[in-house]
């Protein structure tokens, strides 16, 4: 605004209630005027006034909410976050970040005991020091959560800690330690998250005292199990079986689809359960757990497949699957929020709930559970209430990610969807184990996947498991989201040697002419 002001161009209505109009004054042409007013028409900023303590509260400092705050701060506005626990939320205090914390020390315990593979006398003696691998973790939690809080002082986002419960569609009650504040603001985001559960398993009653452990419980673990049956091969529960294999603990990881991490291309899933299984985890697909007996201080755990019943005895059984939407106890119904199954409902991909007012973001909406999106759903939400526009979020291209070694990685469409959706395709493939920079880093395992329109070559799906295919993935991003074709990608200059050279092999695979084929 300020620049507009500079230029002659004054807003003429209230900037509470509703778009600025921009109208000329004498002083300057109507063409400047116009070529001064940016190129979306956008809605200016609706200020905080003495009715509202702030223009935006967000409700949930998790990565949804606190890229919200600071974007909606980045734009002027006056914004207070609460935040009953810990600044960050679920994916820097108990999700991604201490799990990644925790697998890249469990790599690089692997590395060491294998050392002689990069030409070092063999190590004697290499083992987790297992407090100062959970000190570490703390720390790299402790560095990120204190990160959040100097970006929101930076940005003059006021931090209210406590529990937030809505009084009617412009305010709420935060209460923390028996006191009560009370706050209004002209718009809010749901950015709440999710919880871990307990599943409903015959005999399974207890908690972390029980050796019955969530995935809170995996990243502040208490000691090394012996044993653990793992539920749910899915990322989580992939990633935690990775961990505590590489720790030592005699591990069983059971998942009830035919493959690990299901909701990915079925060939990634397959042989992540290979190499898994190759690293020692006992890998139990089409299985479920039927039920649980208590144990002296562990459990029997009752795996069924098919009509085969195995009973394996455990130390520990951690829960891989199974969250809940945080919306108890907050009186959203109340002011009209309307609920469904797995969280709070929003009207479309704007984020908007059934209350104009209100939005909600990330694991709350009970839609994709991942950071990234719910830091995505947040930025688009800000622009919508802040700015006017009606953006809707693009959930196409959204990579999906598994931190496990090797890595797995995919964005797009699976074979299985494209195929389904009718497109005549054709695959691309390629191997890291030819690779000068795989063979140098140890990390030949694993393999490229491309999936195309057979017709005009442009690209449906990217899938890949290897070395580093976590950061290899966003070209596939970029490339999806620009619609490239496989000619294009092709014709992209990949610096020698990388383990990028995998993914160009892999467009030209589908091409026809992968120059390493023989
Ligand atoms: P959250 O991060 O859950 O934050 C919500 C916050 O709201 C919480 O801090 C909570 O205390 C607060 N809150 C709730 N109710 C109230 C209230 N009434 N008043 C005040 N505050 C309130 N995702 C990835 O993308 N990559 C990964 O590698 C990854 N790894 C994961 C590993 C594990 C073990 C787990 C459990 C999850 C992982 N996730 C990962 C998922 C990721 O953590 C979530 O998708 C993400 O945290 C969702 O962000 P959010 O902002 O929606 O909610």
């Amino acid at each position: 605004m300020d620049d507009l002001r500079k230029s002659g161009v004054e807003a003429s209505n209230d900037l509470v209630s509703g778009p600025a109009i921009l109208a000329p004054t004498p002083s300057v042409s109507i063409i400047e005027a116009i070529s001064s007013i940016p190129d979306t028409l956008e809605q200016t900023l609706p200020m905080a006034n003495e009715n509202f303590d702030a223009d935006l509260i967000i409700i949930g400092a998790g990565p949804g909410g606190y890229y919200a705050a600071i974007r909606a701060a980045q734009y002027g506005a006056k914004v207070i976050c609460v935040e009953k626990e810990y600044l960050g939320g679920t994916c820097l205090n108990w999700g991604c970040v201490p799990s990644k914390a925790m697998i890249a020390s469990v790599e690089f315990l692997s590395k060491a005991k294998k050392a002689e593979n990069f030409g070092l006398k063999k190590l004697e003696n290499v083992e987790m020091d297992f407090d100062a691998f959970m000190k570490r973790k703390d720390k790299i939690v402790m560095a990120e959560r204190g990160g959040v809080g100097y970006l929101f002082k930076k940005n003059k986002i006021t931090h209210v800690e406590g529990f937030a419960k809505f009084k009617d569609a412009h305010t709420i009650e935060v209460t923390k330690d028996d006191k009560t504040s009370t706050f209004r603001a002209k718009n809010f985001i749901l950015a709440m998250g999710a919880k871990v559960i307990m599943l409903p398993i015959p005999g399974l009653e207890g908690g972390r005292e029980q050796n019955i452990w969530t995935s809170d419980d995996a990243v502040t673990a208490p000691f090394i199990p012996k044993s653990m049956v793992i539920l749910g091969g899915g990322a989580v529960g992939s990633e935690f079986g990775y961990v505590f294999n590489g720790l030592g603990t005699d591990l069983t990881l059971v998942e009830l689809m035919p493959n690990l991490i299901p909701l990915m291309d079925k060939e990634l899933g397959v042989e992540l359960g290979k190499t898994l299984a190759k690293q020692g985890v006992k890998v139990k697909t089409e299985s479920t757990i039927e039920k649980v007996e208590r144990n002296g201080e562990g459990w029997k755990v009752y795996i069924r497949k098919g009509d085969a019943v195995e009973v394996v005895e455990t130390e520990v059984i951690l829960l891989g699957v199974g969250r809940k939407a945080n919306i108890e106890g907050m009186g959203l119904e109340e002011i009209g929020i309307k609920l469904h199954k797995k969280g709070v409902e929003v009207v479309d991909d704007t984020l908007v709930t059934h209350v104009p007012n209100i939005y909600a973001i990330g694991d709350v909406t009970g839609r994709i559970q991942l950071a990234h999106v719910a830091q995505n759903e947040g930025l688009v939400a800000v622009s919508n209430i802040l700015k006017g526009t009606k953006k809707k979020i693009d959930y196409r291209f959204v990579p999906n990610a598994v931190y496990t070694s090797p890595e797995v990685a995919s964005v797009g469409l699976t074979e299985k969807e494209a195929i389904d959706q009718g497109y005549d395709i054709v695959i691309g493939r390629s191997k890291f184990a030819i690779f000068a920079k795989a063979m140098a880093s140890n990390e030949t395992e694993g393999f490229v996947k491309v999936i195309a329109d057979k017709k005009y070559g442009e690209i449906l799906g990217v899938h890949m498991i290897g070395g580093h295919v976590t950061d290899l993935i966003h070209e596939a991003v970029v490339a999806l989201k620009l619609e490239a074709t496989l000619d294009s990608m092709a014709d992209c200059i990949h610096a020698h040697p990388t383990m990028a050279e995998a993914v160009i092999e892999a467009f030209e695979d589908a091409l026809g002419h992968a120059i390493h084929k023989a």
